[in-house]
């Protein structure tokens, strides 16, 4: 997958995304300006059919309030004697003294008569001893019209306080819609809210392994293109060596014979050299390399070093400098993959040399835990970009398709993996075109400490 390709999937995602989001808030922008249009209408007919059922109520209730009075040989005055507490609460005052069974039966037939015929409770209220006389819960039921129930539903508005009788007649059934309903409208805005954040961490993530991906994608490719070209070189020498010694004849030239032959036999094992350390550093466990340590001589080995440097340096072209300030030098630690890892770095800081004049230096020093191995190069420097990715498995710093440095990304790692195993620590600093440091970290052990 190219650049372009990772670039097309991101836009294209973005595109969905925003194109998801804004159906989404189209969608939830007509609605509740159709629920609150259908909510207004509701209110509309509520209100209209709440005058209607109030003018009922009114009716039957003056009805009764009439045979009450009739009853009880009352001829006051009746004028405000029907209260509307609230659209489905009435309170009625009366004179005289009344029997609930009584009330309840010229209620039904009052309601019954003027078509209402929703479910009511009354409440008889006697003010002479100041307590609901009786109260009870009456249900419209159309085969047996109102039916008692000898339920009570407890209404906060439901407070005598008067010298008079009264009776409150309440209907439990009534709903109205209120306008805080179209308040409520606001949850599909969270919903909304949640679900782009939902998509979007979908898509980060995406964008994320696509990207992952690219790289390793990237890693392998160029782990497969520098392993055929390291392979390559040996195998068509040990083509052309083979070749020749087939088809030529030797029979009186033992020396020739023998030059070929040892070209086929030096190739061959520089290929299996080169196989196994691949698969070697390749099937390393970041764990479990078994280590065999004892205490090792860092200063004696630099100075083995610097000769076996020396010596190649010259034909090169370059120096290697040791300044041995460290006091304490032997550090506990498995020779051979230690002496592997100075050796990494100083072979790394030949193979990524400039043109010019070749100058490494090895410096050690001690910090309060740790023996320190700096080892500089005025080479090619690493830019702050790659830096980060240096010690991963295969990787190599992107140099397009030339092979002019041979490798197979696994030097650095090697190194990591092996002074992390000792419990030490490697860093490096560079400056492109300048050169680089890498400093390794080898920790002492405590009795040395003292
Ligand atoms: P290899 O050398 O086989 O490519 P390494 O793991 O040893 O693999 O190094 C990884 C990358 O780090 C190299 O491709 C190289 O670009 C960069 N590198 C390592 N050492 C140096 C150095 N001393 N100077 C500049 N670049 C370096």
């Amino acid at each position: 997958m190219n650049k372009r390709s990772v670039f097309t999937a991101v836009f294209l995602g973005l595109i969905c995304l925003i194109s998801i989001l804004m159906i989404q808030y189209i969608w939830i922008n007509k609605t509740i300006h159709a629920q609150k249009t259908e909510i207004m209408i509701q209110m509309k007919e509520d209100s209209l059919n709440i005058s209607r059922f109030t003018q009922k109520v009114h009716e039957a209730l003056s009805a009764v309030l009439n045979e009450i009075s009739y009853t009880t040989k009352d001829s006051s005055d009746r004028y405000g004697a029907i209260r509307q507490i609230a659209p489905n609460m009435y309170y009625v005052e009366y004179q005289g003294d009344i029997e609930p069974l009584y009330l309840e039966n010229i209620l039904k037939r009052e309601f019954y008569s003027t078509h209402i015929t929703n479910d009511f409770q009354y409440a008889l209220y006697n003010c002479f001893h100041d307590s609901v006389k009786y109260s009870n819960l009456i249900r419209f039921n159309v085969d047996s019209l109102y039916e008692t129930t000898n339920i009570v539903i407890k209404h906060p508005l439901i407070s005598f306080s008067s010298n008079s009788h009264y009776f409150a007649v309440f209907f439990p059934g009534m709903i109205t819609h209120r306008v805080d309903d179209v308040e409520d409208i606001g949850s599909p805005w969270v919903f909304l809210f949640l679900v782009s954040i939902l998509i979007i961490t979908y898509l980060t993530y995406s964008v994320y392994v696509i990207i992952r991906q690219k790289k390793l994608s990237d890693i392998k490719t160029d782990f497969i293109n520098n392993m055929t070209h390291e392979l390559k070189t040996p195998i068509a020498t040990i083509g052309l060596s083979s070749n020749t010694l087939l088809n030529d004849d030797f029979s009186h030239d033992s020396d020739r014979l023998r030059r070929y032959a040892s070209i086929i036999y030096r190739e061959n094992k520089r290929l299996e050299s080169q196989v196994e350390r691949v698969l070697n550093i390749a099937k390393m466990n970041k764990n479990s390399t078994p280590l065999k340590k004892s205490l090792f001589d860092v200063h004696e080995f630099i100075l083995e070093a610097k000769e076996t440097f020396d010596f190649n340096l010259e034909e090169l072209g370059g120096e290697l400098n040791i300044e041995l300030g460290a006091d304490k030098y032997c550090v506990f630690v498995d020779p051979v993959h230690i002496k592997n890892v100075i050796y990494n770095l100083l072979d790394n800081a030949v193979k990524y040399r400039k043109d010019d004049y070749l100058k490494i230096t090895i410096r050690t020093r001690n910090d309060k835990r740790h023996l320190i191995i700096d080892i500089c190069d005025n080479g090619v420097g690493i830019k702050k970009e790659n830096i980060g990715l240096i010690f991963d498995k295969f990787y190599r710093v992107p140099t397009g398709n030339i092979h002019d440095v041979k490798g197979f990304g696994l030097g650095l790692y090697y190194v990591k993996t092996i002074v992390e195993q000792h419990g030490g620590m490697i860093q490096v600093k560079s400056i492109p075109d300048k050169g680089t440091t890498f400093s390794v970290f080898l920790p002492l052990r405590v009795k040395d400490l003292e």
